[in-house]
């Protein structure tokens, strides 16, 4: 069976993807937290904007991607987040590789995460992995912020999944050792687009060059669909390609049953 899933940036995007009938959440990006103010988001502010979500999808899974500041994601307006300016920002210190410096963001998200978890099906997803100790690392600090709350006596799913985008070539190429360290795959073929055809996704003058349909790009996505059959865990895609109704024979051909989509783009996708 093939499961279709929704991409959201807002709590309120769950109304379009329950009416576009989406199986779950397969993305549910949380940068708009940090965005436009001049404070960072607390612990219960996380909270009560994944609670929004968990409880309107009503028991179907949601999908949260740990936070993916940096790079083309800056903050506008009161920048929160002490994002040091870097001379190629895709390159430099954003999304996993920020909050793994910075544990003060890291930890409420987490902690948040893992309290809306007692509350219905929840994934963690981490975001621009390029290696195994980024994953062991996070780990780490899972395992420390449950420890705090059975501490405090704060519910959370013990078996909380946590799985990796694979957005960097080197994660597609390492996908066998990083697979032991995760319980899913999820394929972010905007940046690994990007970063295998090296070209600027915000600079209009290289968008020429975007293609999913790079030999080199179907090489990695073949890649990772393998390796997740062979290491038994699963793969999804959550990059635009995944939404194409001009993709999606060639992506169910290459063996992938899980597209995470714009909720527009579910019932063009359903009808293919
Ligand atoms: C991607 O890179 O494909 C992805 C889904 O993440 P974002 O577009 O938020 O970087
Ligand atoms: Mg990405």
């Amino acid at each position: 069976t093939v499961q279709l899933l929704a991409n959201i940036e807002l709590p309120e995007d769950i109304a379009h993807a329950k009416a576009g009938g989406a199986g779950g959440v397969g993305l549910y990006r949380t940068e708009f937290l940090y965005m436009n103010r001049a404070s960072m988001p607390d612990e219960e502010e996380h909270l009560a904007a994944y609670l929004d979500v968990v409880r309107g999808l009503d028991g179907i899974p949601v999908t949260i991607r740990t936070l993916d500041l940096g790079g083309d994601k800056q903050v506008d307006g009161g920048a929160p987040v002490p994002c040091p300016p870097a001379c190629n920002p895709a390159l430099g210190l954003r999304a996993i590789r920020l909050c793994l410096r910075q544990p003060d963001l890291f930890l409420p998200q987490l902690r948040a995460i893992l309290r809306a978890s007692a509350q219905g099906p929840v994934r963690i997803m981490l975001p621009m992995l390029c290696n195994v100790e980024e994953i062991l690392a996070t780990r780490r600090i899972i395992e420390q912020s449950k420890q705090e709350l059975r501490r405090e006596g704060l519910p959370f799913d013990d078996d909380i999944p946590v799985g990796g985008m694979i957005e960097v070539p080197a994660a597609a190429l390492a996908a066998a050792s990083f697979a032991r360290h995760l319980d899913f795959f999820s394929i972010g073929t905007n940046d690994l687009v990007q970063y295998t055809l090296a070209i600027d996704r915000v600079d209009d003058e290289v968008n020429y060059l975007y293609d999913p349909l790079h030999p080199a790009v179907l090489k990695l996505i073949r890649m990772v669909v393998e390796t997740g059959r062979t290491q038994e865990i699963p793969v999804g895609m959550c990059g635009e390609m995944a939404g194409d109704p001009r993709y999606v024979r060639l992506l169910l051909g290459m063996g992938l049953r899980e597209l995470s989509m714009q909720p527009n783009s579910l019932l063009e996708v359903k009808a293919v």
